[in-house]
């Protein structure tokens, strides 16, 4: 996008978003000279949702011999949308942070290639927090259900670090910050127990009313790169 000057824009989300609060920037559809870009300006952690996209951003930036991502060492992948089980293991190798998992399932598969791969893999519980259907997520009672699960030793290669969800498209700021304050109560509910340390809510059009809310992670594309 000509004039579109993404190390500003990065620089600008930056300083706006209060310290404590990570920022992951949503690079899905850009291409890797613009991850290079925000690299450079400070931005180290990526959010994609396709995961052959990522696989191959991910490769394109990896030291051919070393396998290393030798030029971007504290670079961390996370895949932020809807993950398919059958693809769990083209990532488990080298993602970060996994932010939309709602299924048990899906957990089972995490922790078998986590496993596999001689690691823990991190992840977030995705909770239902939209009243729009289309949008993913456990609800309250299938949370509580699956925690008395991981009490007692469940998907040990899966480290749970906390809650993510996405409030309704709605230009009613009250209604997104009932939601937010929903996935909070839940966040808080637990937090303690599991040792938590991550709410992931928030994205360009909402990161506000996430972090009066008590986000702790924001997931922010358009702001930083652009309109895709
Ligand atoms: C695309 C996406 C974002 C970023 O959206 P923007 O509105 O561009 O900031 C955040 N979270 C998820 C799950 C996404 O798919």
């Amino acid at each position: 996008m000509d004039g579109w000057d993404i190390a500003q824009r990065w620089n600008e989300v930056r300083a706006a978003v209060p310290a404590e609060v990570q920022v992951i920037a949503v690079s899905k559809t850009k291409p890797i000279s613009a991850i290079e870009t925000a690299y450079t300006a400070g931005a180290r952690s990526f959010g994609e949702n396709r995961v052959q996209e990522l696989v191959g951003k991910h490769e394109a930036l990896t030291h051919p011999e070393t396998g290393q991502l030798a030029d971007y060492p504290d670079l961390s992948w996370h895949q932020i949308g809807t993950l398919q089980k059958n693809k769990v293991k083209y990532i488990a190798p080298f993602v970060g942070l996994i932010h939309a998992v709602d299924q048990r399932s899906l957990l089972d598969e995490v922790d078998k290639r986590a496993d596999a791969n001689g690691r823990k893999i991190s992840v977030l519980l995705q909770l239902h927090i939209a009243q729009e259907s289309s949008k993913f997520g456990l609800s309250e009672s299938e949370l509580a259900a699956l925690l008395s699960d991981v009490d007692t030793g469940h998907w040990p290669q899966v480290e749970i670090k906390g809650l993510m969800g996405m409030a309704t498209f709605t230009e009613d700021r009250a209604q997104v910050a009932r939601e937010f304050q929903s996935l909070r109560k839940l966040y808080d509910r637990y937090r303690d127990s599991f040792g938590w340390d991550t709410l992931s809510m928030g994205m360009s059009g909402d990161w506000q009313i996430a972090v009066d809310n008590g986000s702790n992670m924001v997931r922010i594309g358009s702001s930083i790169f652009g309109h895709r």
